[in-house]
C-alpha cells in the first residue's frame, strides 16, 4: 500500500530490534523499504540488509557530508556494488552547504562522478540538497544536457551516456523550483516535517509545496531514522510511521489516503526500474 522511497536502516541505530522494525512497516501497509547509503561501509550494509530483508532495496553512494572520506578507489566500489540485483539507485548524493561537512569543492566533485555512475548504469539518482540548490541544479542541468546525452545515431543505433535522472529527497525548494525539476522528469519526496505546524511566523513550505504539486510528481519518505512526524516528533524514526506522512499529504490534497499510497507507489516503481517487485 504504501513505499518508503528513502529510510537508512543504519546497524548503529537499529541493531537492536530491526525484526520488529520491519514487522511494523509490514502492519502499517509500508511493503518496500528504499534504502541508501551513505559511504561505502552503509552502501554495504544496505545491501546486506536488502539480501535479507524481501521489502528491503538498497541505494549505494557517497553523502555530501561524507564527501571528504571518499578517496582512493571508494567510487569504482560504489560503482561495482550498484550491479547487486537489489541496488535500485545511487545515493544518497547531493550537496549539503548548511552543515559544510566536507569542503564544497570536493563535495562537487564527489555529486558529479557519482550522477556519472549513475548514467552509465543507467539507475536513478536520490539527491540531498540542503542551502545549496543553485549549485545542486546547475550540476544536475549540466549533466541534462551535456554533449555525451544518449542520442540516436544516423545508422539508426544509439550513443551516449543516459540523461540523469531521480528525485530530490526531503525537497527544500519552493513551487517554483518543484515544477523546474519535474519538467526534468525528476520527482520530489515529501518526508515527516510535511506534518509540522505552520505558523504565521513561519510558513510550512514544506506542506504548501505538497499541496501544490500533482500527486504524480510526489513520493513518500520517512528518512529514518530522522525527521519524524507528529506526534513522535523527537524520537528515533522509522518506516511504520510513513502512513502519517501520506495522510498528511491526502488532507492537504483532498484525495483519500489510499490514492495517495497507490499513486506514490506506482511512480517508486517507475523511477526505480522493475527492480522493485509488486
Ligand atoms: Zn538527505
Ligand atoms: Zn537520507
Amino acid at each position: 500500500m504504501f513505499i518508503d522511497s528513502h529510510a537508512h536502516l543504519f546497524k548503529k541505530d537499529y541493531a537492536a530490534d530491526l525484526d520488529d522494525v520491519i514487522s511494523r512497516a509490514r502492519d502499517a501497509g509500508v511493503d518496500r523499504i528504499v534504502n541508501p547509503g551513505t559511504d561505502l561501509e552503509t552502501s554495504r550494509e544496505a545491501i546486506e540488509l536488502a539480501e535479507r530483508y524481501e521489502i528491503i532495496y538498497a541505494c549505494v553512494g557517497y553523502h555530501p557530508h561524507e564527501a571528504a572520506r571518499c578517496e582512493g578507489r571508494a567510487l569504482e566500489e560504489i560503482e561495482a556494488l550498484s550491479h547487486h540485483e537489489k541496488v535500485v539507485g545511487i545515493g544518497e548524493i547531493g550537496l549539503d552547504y548548511h552543515y559544510d561537512f566536507s569542503p564544497r569543492d570536493r563535495q562537487r566533485e564527489v555529486f558529479s562522478l557519482q550522477i556519472d555512475i549513475a548514467r552509465r548504469r543507467n539507475l536513478p539518482i536520490v539527491i540531498h540538497t540542503r542551502e545549496a540548490e543553485e549549485d545542486s541544479l546547475g550540476i544536475v542541468e549540466r549533466k541534462l544536457t551535456d554533449p555525451n546525452r544518449w542520442r540516436i545515431t544516423p545508422d539508426g543505433g544509439g550513443e551516449g551516456a543516459p540523461a540523469p535522472r531521480g528525485v530530490f529527497h526531503c525537497f527544500p525548494g519552493d513551487e517554483l523550483m518543484a515544477r523546474k525539476v519535474n519538467a526534468w522528469g525528476f520527482y520530489i519526496s515529501i518526508p515527516g516535517p510535511v506534518t509540522f505546524a505552520s505558523k504565521p511566523e513561519k510558513p510550512n513550505l514544506m506542506a504548501e509545496v505538497a499541496a501544490k504539486i500533482p500527486l504524480d510528481q510526489i513520493l513518500l519518505e520517512t528518512d529514518s531514522p530522522y525527521l519524524t512526524p507528529v506526534p513522535f516528533r523527537g524520537k528515533r524514526n522509522e518506516p511504520s510511521r510513513l502512513p502519517l506522512i501520506a495522510r498528511r499529504i491526502a488532507e492537504l490534497k483532498g484525495v483519500p489516503v489510499e490514492e495517495v499510497g497507490r499513486v506514490t507507489s506506482e511512480s517508486v516503481r517507475r523511477l526505480f526500474g522493475t527492480g522493485i517487485a509488486r
